[in-house]
């Protein structure tokens, strides 16, 4: 993926702050962080999102993610974190290489987190229950 702003960081051809990698992952600051801390763990390999990136990738990531927070933990005291990921562009997804967010939260940070729940979706719980589930594993 030539245009790619995290393959270029990958190969080197673009400057990053990386704080972990290794053969299949790399993880490096966020250039626009909402708190201290804030790193982005990809694959190293191109992948668009969570559809795309085999769950061997995703695994990697996450045992990155685990990695990570600990050094946070340690080197900036964190307390709490978030873990984020938007796959497709409906969730927010702006660059189309995957990627995991883990945002560092520190009491009082007041970063707000918006979702704003619809009660009325419970009435459809039984149908949308069976049908997700008869879709599992297919
Ligand atoms: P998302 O909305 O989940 O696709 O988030 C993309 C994230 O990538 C944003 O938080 C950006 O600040 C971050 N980002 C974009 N370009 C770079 C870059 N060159 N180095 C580090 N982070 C970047
Ligand atoms: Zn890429």
């Amino acid at each position: 993926m030539n245009d790619c702003i995290f393959c270029k960081i990958v190969k080197g051809d673009a400057a990053s702050w990386t704080v972990y990698e290794d053969e299949s992952v790399k993880a490096f600051l966020d250039i626009n962080p909402v708190n201290i801390g804030h790193t982005l763990i990809i694959p190293k390999k191109h992948y668009k999102d969570l559809f795309d990136t085999p769950k061997e990738e995703l695994m990697h990531m996450m045992k990155a993610a685990k990695k990570v927070s600990y050094a946070l933990k340690k080197a900036l005291r964190v307390t709490s974190l978030n873990l984020y990921l938007a796959s497709g562009e409906d969730a927010g997804q702006e660059i189309h290489h995957i990627h995991l967010h883990i945002i560092p939260r520190f009491p009082g940070d007041n970063i707000k987190i918006h979702y704003r729940p619809k009660p009325e979706l419970r009435q459809k719980f039984d149908e949308i229950q069976l049908k997700i589930r008869s879709m599992i594993n297919l």
